[in-house]
């Protein structure tokens, strides 16, 4: 009797708590009856498949390494939730379309200096098999700041390089600048990360050469580019072809017009090249007649994808659709390709203290993997799914099944205020005292989640990320790996770069 009076007192405190807490959102439902038998069934349908699953040793012909910035273990499961939340399901049952895929791993992310890695040196350490120092882009760890001369000499090669010295097509889409730290580490080498056009190269770095200009002057064989940036290809004299703005601070000091100079191309390829600057004109290209195609979309970063525009001359694309672009570019080679796809937003999301904004980049991002997965054949192409490193997402406290990814938790802090089940570690959200959040909107794009400490922008995270692979070779990618293994696995799986004792001559 005194154990029920207990719990009747125990339930009529909770259901109280919820309704002062502001929990007046309705939870999602899950989208089955998920009784014992559903559970059941699950677990031997799921081990079925694993059974079954017999690793794929062909070689890969092609591979697509797709790339999330920022995208974190949180932010998989948080988007994830929000996916299945957006077809009115309870969500956390949802997959994402790589989360299908049959291999993981997870992946250790320091740099060579740091324990809370850069997008610079991960992204060098997963294209050229090194892992080096923060805000290096292909070059090892022993080459000091800016200093250019060190970078020439510790000169990293990339499987991108890799790829094209077997005479595969080789290609690059990001929803960032294309000199950004991601796809840089594709092609370039230089001692900061910031050199992306000349103006940013300052007096430390007389004589050295920007991530632009080392994109058109060195590597006029990548055959596919798409992303932003458009300012550091154009004379800062010179207005953007689109905006018609004059970029004074950004624009090039050198006069020189990148994007003129790759269309005209020195091997005289001219007709076979094409660049565009919004999505209609993308949509427009007939691939079986382009084999190079530049696309600037935007003078800077591309726009979040839930605010991109898509009428009119600065219509972008989204990453899917530059995703497939690239795919249909690339294929015609019969001796394959290796394309690296970044969704760079994800990130900056996360440094704004926005998981909203965050969650819709990865979902745009796991859009563009599926398109992959589709056109694609899994006994020749290999697609890996990886982040570069994490942020300090915390999702927690007592959330009931199906509660809004965005909404607020069944309980009240200790301060007396509600809480949301989402947090930063650190971040802009900070206020102090804490905000009471009875009548704010968590749910909207703009709404910063609160963070335990105050920074201007949250910092990246510093633990594991994850790997996921599908196709020829994915039984490498599985157990806890450093993140520079990711580049010889690939290679290896594709008889690229120093490894091919495995290799079966080609006709
Ligand atoms: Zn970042």
């Amino acid at each position: 009797m005194a154990h029920f009076k207990f719990l009747a007192n125990w339930m009529f405190i909770f259901l109280c708590i919820a309704v002062t807490s502001g929990a007046s959102t309705a939870p999602y439902l899950p989208p089955q009856k998920e009784d014992v038998a559903h559970w059941n069934n699950l677990g031997q349908d799921e081990l079925k498949a694993t059974l079954e699953y017999t690793p794929n040793t062909n070689v890969a012909r092609n591979v697509i390494l797709f790339v999330g910035d920022g995208m974190g273990v949180t932010t998989l499961t948080g988007s994830r939730i929000l996916k299945g939340q957006l077809k009115q399901r309870s969500g956390e049952e949802e997959q994402l379309s790589f989360e299908k895929f049959p291999y993981s791993a997870m992946i250790k992310v320091y740099n060579t200096d740091a324990q809370v890695p850069d997008s610079a040196g991960t992204a060098t350490a997963f294209l050229s098999g090194v892992k080096t120092r923060r805000g290096r882009i292909g070059v090892g760890p022993g080459v000091p700041d800016n200093n250019c001369t060190a970078a020439q000499r510790e000169q990293l090669s990339t499987i991108l390089d890799w790829s094209r010295a077997e005479g595969k097509s080789v290609g690059i889409v990001t929803t960032t600048r294309l000199t950004h730290a991601t796809p840089a580490a594709a092609y370039a080498h230089v001692p900061n990360r910031y050199w992306e056009g000349d103006a940013s190269i300052g007096p430390a770095g007389v004589g050295c050469r920007d991530i632009a200009l080392q994109l058109v002057e060195d590597n006029p064989d990548i055959q596919v580019l798409l992303g932003g940036g458009r300012r550091y290809f154009i004379p800062n004299d010179e207005p953007d072809p689109v905006t018609g703005v004059v970029d004074k601070n950004n624009g090039r000091r050198d006069s020189r017009n990148l994007i003129e100079e790759w269309k005209a191309d020195k091997a005289k390829r001219k007709k076979a090249r094409r660049v565009v600057f919004n999505q209609r004109d993308l949509n427009l290209v007939d691939t079986r007649h382009k084999d190079y195609l530049l696309g600037l979309f935007n003078p800077s970063y591309m726009n979040y994808a839930s605010q991109r525009p898509t009428t009119g001359p600065t219509a972008e694309p989204s990453i899917a659709k530059m995703t497939q672009k690239a795919i249909e570019v690339l294929q015609k080679n019969p001796k394959g390709y290796f394309l690296l796809v970044e969704g760079g937003r994800i990130d900056h999301g996360h440094h704004a203290g926005r998981a909203r904004r965050a969650f819709s980049e990865t979902l745009a991002f796991d859009e563009a993997v599926e398109k992959a997965v589709e056109m694609t054949n899994q006994n020749e192409t290999l697609i890996v799914v990886t982040a570069d490193h994490s942020h300090t997402l915390a999702m927690g406290g007592f959330p009931g099944r199906g509660n809004p990814i965005f909404g607020l938790d069944f309980f009240k802090a200790s301060d007396g205020k509600p809480m949301t089940t989402l947090l930063y570690g650190f971040g802009p959200g900070h206020k102090s005292p804490r905000e009471d959040l009875t009548n704010v909107d968590t749910a909207s794009d703009m709404y910063r989640q609160q963070s335990a400490v105050p920074l201007g922008s949250g910092t990246h995270g510093m633990e594991d990320v994850t790997a996921h692979a599908i196709g020829p070779m994915s039984h490498l990618f599985r157990g806890v790996k450093e993140q520079n293994y990711l580049a010889h696995a690939m290679a290896y799986a594709s008889c690229v770069g120093q490894n091919k004792a495995h290799c079966k001559p080609t006709d």
